[in-house]
């Protein structure tokens, strides 16, 4: 990264967009692609600067947690190249059944006790058809709803009819994790088992059914800047709530085991434009900020992040949840969020910028 001299133009720039999300406006691809392409250590810091000005106007200084709960592990017949659970790849991933109610409950009491509050169950299989299955996650969401103490989420992979969605929503769920995972233009090198219109699709189900969206992605899988931007302007246009940042963790066994690690700028940096591009969205630091960003971590709120997931991987671990509310502490931050509460969103709209938001298929 290169030190240089002030360079007022770009300062006037950052000015101008930084205000205008501020005061409700969005920015558009050109605009999103100038902050992406900012190189300078200098005007990186100013970038944040900024991001941290548009959470603290949008989201305060509350900062959401969840957890995950690998509620069936391993022998995934999906190829992910980054994923530990695919059947394509040889690693130490753990494989287990769909989980029992014990492990739900004992995760929501967790969470309660850490003040985290949403537990997502996490399935590694490619999605979920009507049948015994789909009655078995349906008992879990609804015992897990049960507890009181914890949002039920879930990511149960692709969802191919409007009847699947309905049934989760009818049994307490409320937000839905699924992944674009990147732009639709670098996603074929991700992922050849299915499709990114299929996770457009099953987005579009979930939508209708009532149900919010919680969609991000991975970066350092050797996208380009130009791929991150795409994948926060599609994560606009689908109107995602929340939106998860998963930086790559080279998994042993995957075809991405070699990848290079992003330099932790970067990743500050990709913070702090998705901040400019989905102001009132919850961002959330996921997987890999612990092994990318090491001493660097508690920067993620100053590059406009509003969200955390805490607690151990689906495969990997996680630093201790007592550690991650130090930090949040430390820097005046506030766990206590009402995980229920989507009013703000709701109130401006989600930003994806069509006429009938709630309804309308979703066109990214
Ligand atoms: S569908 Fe999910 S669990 Fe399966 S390989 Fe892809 S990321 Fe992994």
């Amino acid at each position: 990264m290169r030190l240089n001299s002030f360079d007022a133009t770009k300062h006037e720039r950052l000015s101008e967009l930084g205000q205008r999300v501020l005061k409700g406006g969005r920015i558009e691809r050109d605009e999103a692609l100038w902050l992406f392409n900012l190189t300078d250590t200098a005007d990186i810091f100013e970038l944040m600067a900024w991001a941290n000005r548009i959470r603290e106007q949008y989201k305060g200084n509350k900062i959401h947690l969840c957890s995950i709960v690998n509620a069936k592990a391993g022998a995934c017949s999906e190829n992910c190249s980054f994923c530990a659970q695919s059947a394509f790849h040889q690693t130490a991933s753990p494989k287990y059944g769909f989980v029992d109610p014990e492990p739900v409950i004992e995760a929501a009491d967790e969470a309660n006790r850490n003040g985290v509050t949403a537990v997502g169950l996490v399935a590694a299989w490619k999605g979920l058809k009507e049948g015994p299955m789909l009655d078995e996650v349906c008992d879990r969401i609804a015992e897990l709803k049960a507890t009181g103490k914890t949002r039920p989420d879930a990511s149960l992979g692709i969802i191919k009819s409007q009847a699947v969605a309905d049934r989760l929503k009818a049994a307490g769920l409320e937000c839905y994790g699924h992944n674009l995972e990147s732009s639709r233009r670098f996603f074929p090198q991700t992922c050849s088992t299915h499709t990114y219109e299929d996770r457009i699709e099953t987005i579009g189900y979930l939508k209708k059914a009532g149900l919010k969206i919680c969609s991000g992605g991975i970066i350092g899988m050797g996208e380009t800047r130009e791929d991150r931007c795409d994948l926060a302007l599609s994560l606009r246009e689908i109107g995602a709530n929340v939106c998860p940042i998963n930086i790559l963790n080279p998994i042993k066994g995957t075809p991405f085991e070699k990848n290079p690690p992003l330099p932790p700028m970067e990743i500050l940096k990709t913070i702090a434009c998705f901040r400019f591009i989905l102001p009132r969205q919850e961002i959330m630091i996921a997987g890999g900020r612990t092994v990318n960003l090491r001493d660097l971590q508690s920067m993620v709120f100053a590059a406009g992040a509003s969200a955390l997931m805490v607690g151990n991987y689906l495969t990997t671990l996680n630093q201790s949840v007592e550690k991650d509310l130090q930090m949040l502490k430390d820097l005046g931050l506030d766990p206590n969020w009402d995980s229920h509460d989507f009013t703000d969103q709701e109130e401006a709209g989600c930003g994806c910028g069509n006429q009938t938001c709630e309804t309308s298929a979703v066109t990214a």
